[in-house]
């Protein structure tokens, strides 16, 4: 689902961080486009959240007072365009949010996160940056949430209060999912959650929209048809065309037909497949396999998928009531997913199939599943603890069988392999989807695509979610459906495509749009910048490198020797020779420089020594650690 491109801006106020590395140019990241400011820019922290509530309904009710007066001569002529604007998910397979602007009015749909990779140690979660959002919350009308994934609602709650609350809509099991995850912020009641059916029509402002059922690997996924002055939008979120789903609902075609009868001016549609040729497998064909594999299986079964995945879920539990199998549900998303798919009615269960794991010592291990999560090697997930053997409850033995059914999100193919790895060194056998076909993807593949296509006929095309390599084949589908090239658009993070009312589009662009990346680290929200990124990125490939120097505050002298401390760059006890040369070296530059210019904060002093150091360290050992200058007073 998600690969991330660090960007990283040369900005002047960057270079003055103190902690900046002193070779920041050996820090491009390859894959991406230097040509845009990509740097991210809220700075809201967790701790300053109380501060930030009482500036938002400031805020806001200074906005009432402007509504009141506002001059309707003051809209330029693009207000009376519809602007479209992927803020996410265009770029990357996550952070969905897309915005529609006509005059007054604005609508959001969809508030996603996206996990980080490889390159951003110590972050959690990536965002959206919604700054141009924040400025222009007084006209959002309603944010309207396709489906319950992580990369749709996932920064709900660290996006809607600084919009002021707007109001959401959203199918059934959608908004059970929304309200778990804002009671588990404490924001639970600021936003009305607006609870819909599929045949509802909404009205917002200048937006008429209404909604078609579509599957994907939960229930309730819906697409939008968004109504405007200029026409119609049809908006196919995470999809796929299955006439056989698990919850035996399959997509509303005959509605998409009745809409697309009135003229779609724009499809925007679900790119993540579009490399795929064919058709999706049926979650009934997924089905049957978990049926043979579970009536095949002697001893207990431990199975691994994504705690949003109700139509996967279903299935198990289907198999399980089949072979006369209990289940276990370990991992706190999946208890809590499951509970509210229950009480909704999305979830249909024999009555005490569910125990404790305490109850399973009554039951042959043929009785027996245990359900769980991690089935992208998370670290902290139950299929993880299991493999490492430190689970609370549940202990691996010889004769279970492990099933983790999900294709690896790429980047987490390692930490699968180790958890898969770990699995069967306790003895555990091991099915995952390269020996059986044990995950159908939620998203359309090539033909389901060409058909949403063919459906619709529209005579603007944008392919959404997916990276832009994804992206680009689904406009080459689009093309080879005859839509003229000049009307299909591949957009980036951040650009606008501006629908006039005369029948015309382009792609532009607003320098007032930021477009960047909003990291989460633990309870922070924003305050992890780039530079903190790149000074992880540094300290985890060569590791850093403290020179401290104590300095007569009256003539700039070396009171005693230079200290040298060095973490994760070389082990000093067999580099001697290294560490005197480098005490011998500041020395030298101490003495130079250090007379130089007494200033108070000895800043000159210390950036010569990162430089010269860091220069000198390079021509050693071809590494560059984080130098860290230290200048003690005395
Ligand atoms: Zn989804
Ligand atoms: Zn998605």
């Amino acid at each position: 689902m998600i690969r991330k491109t660090l960007y990283h801006s040369q900005s002047g106020k960057q270079n003055q961080n103190a902690s900046q590395h002193n070779k920041q140019s050996d820090m491009r990241i390859p894959g991406h486009r230097p040509d845009k400011n990509r740097g991210q820019t809220a700075t809201t922290g967790a701790k300053s959240q109380d501060r930030l509530d009482a500036l938002i309904n400031k805020a806001t009710a200074l906005d009432v007072h402007k509504a009141q007066t506002l001059n309707t001569s003051r809209y330029t002529a693009s207000r009376q365009n519809l602007r479209i604007i992927p803020m996410g998910g265009v770029e990357e397979v996550g952070e969905n949010l897309t915005v529609f602007e006509y005059g007054d009015d604005i609508i959001v749909v969809d508030m996603g996160l996206a996990f980080p990779d490889e390159t951003m140690p110590g972050i959690d979660y990536i965002i959206p940056d919604t700054k141009w959002l924040e400025e222009n919350k007084r006209r959002i009308r309603g944010v309207i949430i396709t489906h319950g994934h992580l990369d749709h609602i996932g920064a709900i709650p660290y996006i809607l209060p600084k919009l002021g609350d707007p109001p959401i809509y959203t199918m059934p099991l959608t908004a059970g999912f929304i309200k778990k995850r804002l009671e588990e912020f404490g924001l639970l009641g600021r936003s009305r959650i607006n609870v819909l059916s599929k045949d509802d029509v909404l009205a917002l402002g200048n937006f008429k929209v209404r909604f078609f059922g579509l599957n994907h690997n939960i229930p309730d996924s819906i697409g939008l048809s968004i109504v405007t002055p200029v026409g119609q939008v049809i908006y196919a979120t995470d999809w796929k065309f299955d006439h056989t789903p698990a919850d035996g609902k399959p997509s509303e075609f005959q509605k998409i037909a009745k809409f697309a009868s009135e003229g779609v001016t724009l499809l925007m549609s679900d790119s993540t497949n579009a490399e795929k040729p064919g058709y999706c497998m049926s979650e009934r064909d997924l089905g049957l396999t978990i049926d043979r594999t579970f009536s095949d299986i002697k001893g207990r079964i431990i199975f691994a998928t994504f705690s949003t995945n109700i139509s996967r879920v279903q299935q198990v539990f289907n198999a399980a009531a089949k072979y006369n199998r209990k289940v276990i549900v370990t991992g706190r998303s999946l208890v809590n997913n499951i509970e509210i798919a229950l009480s909704l009615g999305y979830l249909k269960i024999q009555p005490k199939i569910i125990i404790k794991s305490e109850q399973a010592k009554k039951y042959p291990d043929n009785q027996i599943v245990v359900l769980t999560t991690g089935s992208q090697g998370e670290d902290a997930a139950g299929l993880a603890r299991i493999a490492r053997g430190d689970h609370k409850t549940i202990k691996l033995k010889t004769g279970d069988t492990a099933i983790v059914s999900a294709s690896p999100i790429p980047g987490n193919e390692r930490a699968i392999a180790a958890v898969l790895s770990n699995l069967t060194r306790l003895g555990a056998h091991v099915i995952y989807n390269k020996i059986l076909d044990i995950h159908t993807s939620g998203h359309a593949h090539q033909e389901e695509l060409k058909l949403m296509i063919a459906l619709t006929r529209p005579k603007f095309f944008m392919p959404i979610h997916g990276e832009h390599h994804m992206i680009v084949r689904h406009a080459e589908l689009g093309e080879s459906m005859s839509i003229p090239k000049e009307n299909i658009f591949s957009l980036d993070n951040g650009q606008i495509l501006e629908i006039s009312s005369a029948g015309t589009a382009k792609a532009t662009e607003d320098s007032k749009i930021a477009s960047g990346y909003v990291f989460i680290d633990g309870l922070g929200i924003g305050d992890v910048g780039e530079v903190v990124i790149r000074d992880r990125q540094v300290m985890a490939q060569d590791g850093m490198f403290v020179v401290i120097m104590t300095l007569d505050r009256r003539n700039g002298k070396l009171v005693n020797q230079p200290d040298i401390i060095s973490r994760g760059f070389i082990y000093m006890k067999g580099n001697d020779d290294l560490i005197r040369e480098v005490k011998h070296e500041v020395r030298k530059l101490v003495e130079s420089k250090g007379k130089e210019k007494l200033e108070p904060n000895w800043a000159y002093l210390r950036n010569v020594v990162r430089d010269e150091i860091g220069e000198y360290l390079y021509q050693k050992t071809e590494r560059r650690p984080m130098i860290l200058p230290v200048v003690i007073e005395v």
